[in-house]
């Protein structure tokens, strides 16, 4: 016998999700009924029914499996009237619906609908330079081998990168040569979802089942296990597990593994048995690449000399370069203009005008400088004495915060510094603004001074 209590709970969650008109013509008039072990699905008209399916099954079953403690058989009915004013039964095949096979693992069904990979994120598709060329090679392998190369692959670096293409990237890859291969994007948060609800619900088993028979398991943005402590301990088993049957894990961040805060120490230490490689801003050839190819994917036509120019002038990442290219395109649609320097200019007008007030890095030197009373060749040394390596790491920070240079061109700014030293000095500032609330008001002064 199923439990359809259920059944409540979830009309009223639809009908709060969804526009009324929506919830009133494809959900109000849907039936449940508990036969025979099955759950009977039944709609007015098989047109309602097959929309039912398509968009709404999928949450359907996810409360059902949550409800029940094994999976729902679903039986699909269409309400016509017969003379026996009973439903005629409409026959399914179970091929055609792939929500109602009793073997699957249950958190798997819900899991269909964002598990999926986006197929214009492939390696075709993915430009490389030197910002990306080592994360790109190791990606490639793992495509190539998955399991056997570098378990785990960890691809860390700031937003708009490319870290959520060039897994996504792998994950498509492996589609095409190994079509079998069980595979599952998501987003750390909708992990984290999945183990509020295993946990509302006391469905770890079915949680654990899903996670752990997967081949690829892909996280994006692990940054936001920071904190979770069951989340991490569950993802601690979950990565485990896979490991040890060589089955490939691909996780990204916005920054390195050490440095999320929040992130217990047993994971951040695992995470190194494999390989991370970072994405960097890309250089300014690279950007001009990556228009060009955005360019001709679209079927837009773009000189290279209006590619620099776009280029030269959105330095930040990628999806901004992206941005400004759709938006050059849309003005020159707009006043009919073909696509040049002047109609890019005039589209990019409040970024040209923002950069004009952008802080450069020798800005924050000389300004953290003046600030702490030392000369700034001092700040720019290597000597180590209190008085300057604090500055000096303040320096760093503001400059991370407040520049789009990547880590070793920060470093490179500071007398030949490698990435590492930054990343530390920036982590020590952190440190020191939570606990002393001098050095805090101090920072907070200069971005102040630094932003007017
Ligand atoms: P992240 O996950 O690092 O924030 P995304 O992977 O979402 O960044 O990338 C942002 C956008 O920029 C996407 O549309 C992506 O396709 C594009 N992109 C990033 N890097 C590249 C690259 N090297 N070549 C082509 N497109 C890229
Ligand atoms: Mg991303």
């Amino acid at each position: 016998m199923q439990d359809i209590s259920f059944w409540d709970l979830c009309l009223r969650s639809f009908e709060k999700s969804l526009p009324q008109q929506q919830f009133n013509s494809w959900i109000k008039p849907l039936k449940l009924q508990s036969e025979n072990g099955s759950l009977v699905l039944t709609a007015p008209n098989s047109f309602t029914l097959k929309l039912v399916q398509e968009r709404f099954l999928p949450e359907i079953s996810r409360q059902a499996v949550l409800a029940n403690s094994q999976v729902p058989h679903f039986v699909f009915r269409v309400f016509e009237a017969t003379l026996d004013d009973k439903p005629r039964k409409v026959d399914i095949s179970p091929k055609t619906s792939p929500l109602i096979s009793d073997n699957k693992p249950k958190f798997e069904t819900s899991f269909r609908s964002y598990g999926k990979l986006n197929p214009n994120l492939t390696f075709e598709n993915f430009v490389t330079g030197k910002a990306n060329q080592l994360a790109f090679a190791a990606a490639t392998q793992v495509a190539e081998l998955p399991g056997a190369s570098y378990n785990p692959l960890f691809v860390y670096g700031g937003v708009g990168l490319g870290k959520t293409h060039l897994i996504q990237a792998i994950g498509n890859q492996v589609k095409i040569n190994k079509p079998q291969t069980k595979i599952c994007y998501m987003h750390a948060e909708r992990y984290v979802s999945d183990v509020v609800r295993a946990y509302q619900s006391n469905k770890f088993e079915e949680f654990k089942q899903f996670y752990h028979s997967l081949d690829i398991l892909l996280i994006d943005d692990i940054q936001f296990f920071a904190g979770k402590a069951k989340t991490q301990e569950e993802f601690f088993y979950a990565f485990n597990t896979l490991l040890d049957s060589h089955k490939q894990v691909i996780m990204t961040s916005d920054t390195f593994p050490k440095e999320i805060s929040g992130l217990d120490s047993r994971l951040v230490s695992r995470f190194g048995w494999g390989l991370t490689v970072a994405i960097e801003p890309p250089e300014l050839e690279m950007r001009v690449a990556i228009l060009l190819k955005k360019a001709s994917f679209c079927g837009l036509s773009l000189d290279e000399a209006v590619a620099f120019f776009v280029a030269k002038h959105v330095n930040s990442n990628v999806r901004e370069l992206e941005g400004a290219l759709k938006r050059v395109e849309a003005y020159a649609k707009f006043h009919q203009r073909t696509i040049s320097i002047e109609t890019a200019k005039e589209a990019l007008k409040d970024i040209l005008i923002a950069q004009s007030r952008q802080i450069s890095i020798e800005n924050i030197q000389k300004t953290v400088a003046d600030y702490y009373h030392i000369k700034l060749v001092d700040l720019l040394s290597k000597k180590r004495p209190r008085n300057l390596t604090r500055p000096r790491q303040t320096a760093m920070s503001l400059a991370r915060e407040l520049t789009s240079l990547s880590l070793p061109e920060i470093g490179n700014a500071f007398g030949g510094k490698d990435h590492s030293t930054v990343i530390h000095a920036c982590k020590i500032v952190t440190n020191l603004r939570a606990s002393d609330s001098t050095i805090d008001a101090d920072y907070k002064i200069l971005l102040q001074i630094l932003r007017r």
